[in-house]
């Protein structure tokens, strides 16, 4: 079996930690070829010539001035063209960089090659004749060959031997691949950065209590009115056939059009034919796996633009402006679509059945089973930071932030979380938020009314 397995150098110069795990699943693969594929600048051509001491057969580097500024729709786009000429029979890629954070470039690239996808796989089960994965939310899942999967973070890539040797790598570009310029670079990225701003939403004025106070505080703090704000169109211009995949998007929907239209969910293929009739000015997807991996099929057979994992979005009548975390999520970037219908996967507010939810951090690692034991005892829903699920504390499910969900509870009680952006997208619309940190300087605290400068364990025991 020949693979292709996409990689990318992330900027701290290792493999990013999704690649690494596409890479040791074609390895682990009986009797396979395997060929390594990236794009990028000439720079990373000694990361990859290293990269080939593990075993892969050929390397390849897809690099070219043309390249720069490419999108996930462009880099997709160049890296079909590769691929097209190398006729894998499975190409296999990380969920996701590190830096992008979108998810996109595996589910763009099986739809531009028309190969089956398998998003989100967890475990191969089966190569032999066609290709079957157990997957993070949809099952287990099968694909005739040639197909394409995408790799959760579900194995160490191994060390390569002492005596293991290098192979050159082959660099590619535009000329070599015959692609069409335009496709390539800025010039091929449907989606543009107009603004970024500093991130302050979700700032708070925080208290501080003595850990005595902690009981009263989470029992007043439930009993609290709220009212949420919930944005809304009305007396101003709002934009015209506006699409929602699914109900999820409706909240995010309202606050720039009220002419709204649920569309079911469906195959890629039959939502861009829907899409290329009805002509709707946006389209608007929820934040899950199958959302993410759908849209991102539907914007590379449309070749238009899909802004990921969106906070907040805004109109003037005629163009869709949509707001997401960048640059490690300290600032918010305002992007538009150049293309139409504008498209995004939009953050959607995940109900709870409690109106408490206890976060658990990385700084709380050592008392997880006390918290969890304290959680029940107050009728807490447990949630984590992606810290803790990374290092397999908590399962995926329970993260809350920009790659996992978006809470609003009563009270978010946030125990050993630091308080990264990422982590406060998915809380700030709590109604009270009550963090425990012995580090008084740690952010969390700007974003919590009440705050505990404690140690867990001097807390909770
Ligand atoms: C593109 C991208 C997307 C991301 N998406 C998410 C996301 O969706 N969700 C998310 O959470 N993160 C996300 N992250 C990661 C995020 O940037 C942070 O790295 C992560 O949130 C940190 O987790 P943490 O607060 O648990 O750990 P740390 O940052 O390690 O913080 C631990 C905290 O615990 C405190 N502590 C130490 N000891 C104790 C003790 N005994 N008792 C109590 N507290 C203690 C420390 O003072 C510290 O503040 C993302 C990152 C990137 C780059």
């Amino acid at each position: 079996m020949k693979i292709v397995v996409c990689v990318r150098q992330g900027t701290d110069g290792l493999i990013n930690p999704f690649d690494a795990c596409a890479y040791e699943a074609a390895l682990s693969i009986n009797n396979a070829e395997v060929i390594l594929l990236s794009m990028g600048p000439a720079s990373t051509q000694p990361f990859l010539t290293e990269m080939t001491r593990l075993g892969a057969s050929r390397a390849i580097l897809l690099s070219d001035p043309q390249f720069a500024g490419s999108d996930t729709l462009a880099t997709a786009y160049i890296l079909a063209l590769a691929v097209g000429e190398l006729q894998p029979d499975l190409v296999i890629c990380g969920r996701q960089t590190l830096v992008g954070d979108t998810g996109q470039v595996g589910p763009m690239l099986s739809a531009l090659l028309l190969y089956p996808l398998i998003a989100n796989v967890m475990r191969v089960v089966s190569t032999e004749g066609e290709l079957v994965c157990e997957t993070r939310s949809q099952g287990m899942q099968t694909a005739a060959y040639p197909a394409l999967m995408t790799i959760e973070r579900i194995n160490r890539l191994r060390l390569p031997s002492i005596r293991s040797k290098t192979k050159s790598v082959e660099i590619w570009d535009h000329v070599r691949l015959s692609a069409q310029p335009e496709r390539c670079g800025l010039h091929g990225s449907p989606t543009r950065v107009l603004e970024t701003y500093q991130n302050d939403a979700g700032r708070r004025k925080c208290r501080f209590i003595e850990p005595s106070e902690l009981e009263t505080t989470i029992a007043e703090a439930r009993q609290k009115d709220r009212h949420p704000v919930v944005a809304s169109i009305q007396n101003r211009q709002g934009l015209k056939n506006v699409w929602i995949i699914g109900e999820e998007p409706r909240e995010m929907a309202s606050s720039v059009s009220d002419d709204i239209c649920l569309i079911p969910r469906d195959t890629a293929e039959h939502l861009a034919q829907r899409i290329r009739e009805g002509r709707p000015s946006a389209v608007l997807w929820a934040s899950d796996a199958w959302s993410k991996s759908t849209a991102a099929q539907t914007a590379a057979l449309l070749q238009i633009g899909l802004c990921a994992d969106c906070t907040a979005l805004e109109t003037d009548g005629a163009t869709l402006f949509m707001y997401r975390p960048a640059f490690s999520g300290s600032l918010i970037a305002k992007i538009r679509c150049l293309t139409t219908p504008a498209m995004a996967t939009v953050r959607t507010t995940q109900k709870d059945d409690s109106d408490v939810v206890l976060a658990v951090g990385y700084g709380a690692r050592n008392h997880f089973s006390a918290l969890e034991k304290w959680g029940s005892a107050i009728g807490a829903a447990m949630a984590s930071s992606r810290k803790a699920v990374d290092n397999d504390l908590m399962p995926y499910d329970t993260q809350v932030g920009l790659t996992g969900k978006t809470l609003a509870p009563a009270v978010y009680i946030a125990v050993g979380v630091s308080g990264a952006v990422h982590h406060l997208v998915g809380m700030r619309n709590a109604g009270t938020v009550i963090a425990i940190n012995p580090d008084k300087d740690a952010p969390i605290f700007e974003y919590a009314d009440y705050g505990i400068v404690a140690e867990v364990e001097s807390v909770i025991s």
